[in-house]
């Protein structure tokens, strides 16, 4: 693991949000998941040469590799992948999806 993973707001029994208004994970690409839901999945290759996916917020990596060539990223072997087929897929990797759910309103599916 790398040294340098930066942890966010461990409130603990305090239920206030986990991330700033000013976190750049909420003005990246992935803020427009605001509102969408989303299921747990493993992580599963749908072609031979496709090998991962990235996290829409902080570029996490979503991949079935032991040991996935990756400089600063996280890995994991699953996330939280948009419900609905029209969405085309996108990955929110569990710490992103934690941290940012309420800000953006992320919402969990129970089914899988
Ligand atoms: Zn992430």
């Amino acid at each position: 693991m790398p040294s340098s993973t930066r942890r966010w707001g461990a409130a603990a029994g305090c239920h206030h949000r986990l991330v700033d208004d000013d976190d750049w994970r909420l003005s990246s690409p992935g803020a427009d998941l605001a509102g969408h839901t989303f299921r747990w999945a493993e992580w599963v290759r749908r072609r031979d040469d496709w090998d991962h996916d990235h996290c829409e917020f902080c570029w996490a990596k979503m991949t079935d590799l032991s040991k996935p060539d990756t400089d600063d990223h996280e890995y994991f072997s699953g996330g939280w992948v948009t419900a609905a087929a029209s969405d085309g897929g996108r990955w929110v990797c569990p710490t992103c999806f934690r941290e940012l759910s309420e800000s953006l309103d992320l919402r969990a599916t129970a089914t899988g």
